[in-house]
């Protein structure tokens, strides 16, 4: 993974841009929580293996920006094994933290469960979410840019 040498107002664009990021996981994660323990204690097949806990390249731009440890150490487990930040009471990282695709990713379930929720809840999370895919992909261009 390449991240760009930028000179140094761009470099401080991008940290205040994951910091916005941050706080727009942070904004989001409440309400993914809320169902994600209504729904996923049952669940008979479990997502998060640990293949799903690798960092992607993108992740890893994001990762870089906010000074974080790159946290894709290697494991001897096998891809469909229980992932490795899976505890007994779910992720043990906090959301900004994790592989993106386990904000993004939202089952039937998780979705109808949403969806029962209300729909001003409904419509305030996929706006939230919507804002967060916005400044996710600022940060991509202002690293390849
Ligand atoms: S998100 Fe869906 S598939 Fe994943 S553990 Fe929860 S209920 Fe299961
Ligand atoms: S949400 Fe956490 S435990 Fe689940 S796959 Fe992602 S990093 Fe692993």
């Amino acid at each position: 993974m390449y991240v760009k040498r930028t000179p140094c107002t761009e470099s401080l664009n991008m940290e205040k841009t994951a910091d916005e990021l941050k706080e727009a996981f942070d904004s989001v994660s409440p309400y993914i929580q809320k169902h994600t323990s209504q729904v996923c204690p049952s669940c008979p097949k479990v997502c998060c293996i640990d293949r799903h806990g690798r960092y992607e390249e993108n992740d890893l731009i994001f990762i870089a920006a906010m000074r974080l440890d790159n946290l894709n150490c290697e494991s001897d487990r096998p891809d469909t094994d229980p992932c490795r930040f899976l505890s007994e009471k779910g992720c043990s990282l906090p959301r900004y933290r994790r592989p993106f695709r386990c904000t993004w990713y939202f089952c039937e379930k998780l979705l109808d469960s949403m969806k029962d929720d209300g729909a001003r809840e409904y419509k305030s999370f996929i706006s939230a979410l919507q804002k967060l895919q916005g400044l996710r992909q600022k940060l991509m261009e202002m690293n390849s840019a």
